[in-house]
């Protein structure tokens, strides 16, 4: 019996994180310096936003993981994306810039998940609260029954999460390959022999959403960033 709960266990913790180990080592492994790329993750999104007329998206440097911000339309790019020159930089500003293209055009995909995506801050922030309360609960009542119930909730409330992530893959997959890639083949901003590379890091980059809100369901102290907010 102990080892089909190891085994369980192991499984259990291989679809949580063994997703964004993927997502890290795609990233690491493309991100190596490429001075014969005609410009640094951040240059090329300027370009390509400017090129599609979209010369009022911003282009910034951000700490918290690439995105593009609807609320503020701008593209945001880690410090390594923005400044260096890489495959892995050039795949992930393509990727971010099909996000503003997305917007501007008002793609009912793209307008859906910002929807969807708006009311996950809640959905978040309520599921922290339960979470951060048990103990509380645990004090006042001390029935390990109401705890386990309280924990379940909020578990199951950001289990919701993933499931949109799931369901708005199609708007990931859109920004990457029907968007990003075409773009770096006609502008020719890769050779055809970093194509592939390109194509792994922009499937990553569709999945990211996803894997970090698997990683969220074991993550307590980002539980508790999120009450914080
Ligand atoms: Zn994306």
């Amino acid at each position: 019996m102990p080892i089909f709960v190891a085994l369980a266990s192991l499984l259990f913790l291989g679809v949580i994180f063994g997703p964004q180990l993927w997502v890290r080592r795609v990233m690491d492994r493309n991100g190596a310096d490429r001075p014969d790329l005609p410009g640094t993750g951040g240059e090329l999104a300027r370009h390509l936003l400017d090129a599609a007329e979209l010369t009022s998206v911003a282009v910034e440097k951000t700490d918290l993981g690439d995105h593009y911000d609807p609320n503020t339309r701008s593209v945001r790019l880690l410090p390594q994306h923005h400044d260096r020159r890489s495959i892995t930089a050039v795949a992930i500003a393509a990727h971010e810039v099909s996000h503003a293209v997305q917007h501007a055009q008002e793609e009912p995909g793209f307008l859906r998940r910002l929807e969807a995506t708006r009311a996950l801050v809640w959905v978040e922030r309520i599921a922290s609260g339960i979470l951060v309360l048990a103990p509380v609960v645990f004090i006042l009542v001390r029935s390990p029954a109401v705890v386990i119930l309280q924990v379940c909730a909020g578990i199951s409330l950001l289990a919701i999460e993933v499931i949109v992530h799931v369901t708005t893959l199609p708007v990931e997959f859109d920004a990457s390959f029907a968007k990003a890639l075409p773009v770096l083949v006609r502008g020719r901003y890769l050779a055809a022999g970093d194509l592939p590379a390109a194509r792994s890091v922009l499937k990553v980059a569709a999945y990211t959403y996803v894997t970090a809100a698997l990683a969220t369901l074991l993550n307590v102290m980002r539980w508790l960033r999120i009450l914080r907010f």
